[in-house]
């Protein structure tokens, strides 16, 4: 008897060991190496191609020099002894939701310096706070970069990658290459300086004759920032091989509107124009400077800070025939849109509360509405492009409304 109760024991005993073996090399070596996909994390990502809504508008909301740091930790600069205590980037991020609130956007645009590297110890940290509201709205967004959003812990390079993974973001590093018939191939561009120049194409309202075409283009740039040139130190600048995929992408791009003459197999009477183009990039290029002595309609209130080198940027713009306005940000203390060869050059205006800024000069941010004309109730080619800045007062103050762009005046 004696005898079985041992061997039960030693029996009992092993058993105990296999299945403790077992748990330790299922827990510690099996759970390693297999997938776990309760921990993966997919990009969110918005419908694409983006598209007018059913009422013929596209509204975009130009969000211009966050500077963010690291948050609450973070002070203001430049507002008033009073409003000092309580101020932080949480500020910056109440006003960018406010925006969204109020102006209910279709799009977000950041002109970069979206956060300021100096002020903070992790890039990527400060960049998912940065564009927490963003992300939070589930609107499509895209920034680029400015002369300070690499002053922290990655390169511009890095951070236009991070950029582009986060959610509802349509930001790319560099445009992607098309294959002979113009089909969009997995592999970046190579021999384009900077990272963060792409191109989205914003297509008709469903079920419109132009569902599947592009009636906006909206390009975005990386100026850089900063290099030296002949010893003395200046701004970056954008760069001839930028401007060249610029032109190209363009010449591509009329050209594809020229076969929409015959699209759904109904000739239209006449040819398709060019589907107008927005660009948003940081830097001012120098010819702004001209617009000092010309009327612009907004704060001109500040020196613009541009490179020393002039690369023929406007000189490119207009040869492409279809860019209607492009959207800047740099000089927090500049506002205004001015017009330079039929193109409009507008500031976005200070939104960040850790920019400088002027005090008694409240925060703001501009918007960009564009719409559709309606030929025999279907939406057509873009009819008007205006635009108007949004106010952080108690009333979120809209103010000088303009008009940049009336295919009917260019009849
Ligand atoms: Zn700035």
């Amino acid at each position: 008897m004696e005898n079985l109760c041992s061997r039960w024991s030693v029996t009992l005993i092993f058993f105990i060991i296999l299945l403790t073996s077992i748990h330790l090399i299922y827990t510690q070596l099996f759970l390693h190496l297999t997938i776990n996909f309760d921990n993966i994390k997919l990009k969110k990502s918005p419908q694409l191609p983006l598209r007018f809504n059913s009422d013929g508008t596209f509204k975009i909301l130009q969000v211009a020099d966050m500077h963010y740091g690291q948050g609450l930790i973070t002070r203001c600069r430049d507002v008033s002894p009073s409003e000092f205590k309580y101020c932080s980037d949480l500020n910056t991020t109440r006003f960018v939701k406010r925006l969204i609130e109020i102006e209910k956007p279709d799009f977000l645009a950041f002109t970069g310096d979206n956060i300021f590297g100096s002020s903070t110890p992790d890039a990527a940290e400060s960049l998912f706070k940065a564009f927490q509201p963003a992300i939070e709205s589930g609107l499509p967004w895209a920034a680029v970069l400015g002369n300070h959003d690499q002053e922290s812990t990655m390169n511009r390079e890095e951070l236009m990658t991070l950029i582009s993974l986060m959610d509802y973001s349509v930001s790319q590093v560099n445009p992607f290459v098309q294959n002979l018939s113009g089909q969009r191939e997995r592999a970046l561009l190579t021999g384009i300086d900077g990272f963060g120049n792409y191109n989205l194409s914003v297509h008709g309202p469903y079920g419109s004759l132009f569902s599947n075409f592009s009636v906006l283009n909206l390009f975005f740039l990386d100026s850089g920032d900063r290099a030296t040139v002949e010893g003395r130190r200046t701004y970056g600048w954008i760069r001839e091989s930028q401007l060249n995929w610029l032109r190209g992408f363009s010449q591509a791009d009329q050209d594809e509107h020229g076969e929409c003459n015959h699209f759904g197999g109904s000739p239209l009477t006449r040819k398709t124009p060019p589907a107008p183009a927005l660009g948003f990039f940081h830097i001012p290029i120098p010819e702004i400077r001209q617009l000092y002595y010309q009327k612009v309609i907004g704060q001109f209130q500040e020196a613009v800070a541009c490179s020393s080198v002039h690369s023929g940027v406007l000189k490119s713009l207009v040869s492409m025939k279809n860019v209607k306005g492009v959207f800047i940000g740099h000089d927090h203390n500049n506002d205004f849109c001015g017009n330079l060869d039929g193109i409009w050059f507008c500031y976005g205006g200070n939104t960040g509360y850790h920019a400088y800024g002027k005090v008694g000069w409240v925060r703001r941010a501009r918007v960009v509405l564009v719409e559709l004309s309606e030929k025999e109730k279907s939406w057509t080619g873009v009819q008007k492009i205006s635009t108007w800045k949004r106010l952080d007062d108690e009333l979120s103050s809209k103010i000088d409304e303009q008009v940049l762009w009336d295919q009917n005046s260019e009849k």
